[in-house]
């Protein structure tokens, strides 16, 4: 899909969230991790993809997660952390229970967080999009506070970039992925969008 030009100048400004040149949300806690690569050249951000994530499974803060992304989880503190041993993946944004936004990939990179995916018929859909997670199991409600984040979050990115779309893990990587999962209210979500 050709982007537009004229909305892909816009600046990004929407419900205070300041997005620059390089893709960094201005008011993010910037955790950079090095689980990414450049977009192939010419690639246009057209999709953004949620997740779910907690580390442990079922518990939520701690700093577990911004380590897993940034490549120093300690994967004896726990036995599920085991399993992830050598694993190498991130998104651009987190969003934590309490609405805390950190950002570990600029979004003019290729963040590491679809794995194999196809979105209509388009496979590698970390190429041309934007992964956010939210931290939750899929299972219990996601909160207020994370709703508000992520929509103003979204509203910024939509300001910013030409997306066409905005899915689950589990609609681009059907039978492997199930996140967001079934808690994480749809309707809810995208009455807060423009
Ligand atoms: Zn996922």
């Amino acid at each position: 899909m050709k982007r537009a030009p004229a909305r892909a100048r816009r600046v990004g400004r929407s419900a205070g969230l300041r997005i620059d040149e390089e893709g960094r949300v201005a008011g993010a806690r910037y955790e950079p991790s090095p689980n990414c690569d450049e977009r192939p050249p010419g690639c246009a951000i057209e999709l953004i993809v949620l997740h779910h994530i907690s580390l442990p499974p079922g518990r939520f803060g701690g700093d577990a997660i911004c380590a897993f992304f940034t490549n120093r989880l300690d994967c004896s503190a726990h036995p599920f952390y085991a399993t992830l041993a050598g694993v190498r993946v991130s998104a651009h944004f987190l969003i934590r229970r309490g609405g805390g936004l950190i950002q570990f990939v600029p979004c003019a990179r290729r963040a590491w967080h679809a794995g194999v995916s196809a979105w209509r018929g388009r496979s590698a859909c970390n190429d041309f999009s934007i992964g956010i997670e939210l931290e939750g199991t899929g299972e219990v409600p996601y909160t207020a506070a994370q709703y508000r984040r992520l929509a103003a979050l979204t509203r910024a990115l939509l300001a910013r970039y030409p997306i066409a779309a905005i899915v689950g893990h589990s609609d681009i990587a059907p039978g492997r992925k199930t996140d967001p999962g079934p808690s994480f209210d749809w309707p809810r979500f995208r009455s807060m969008l423009p």
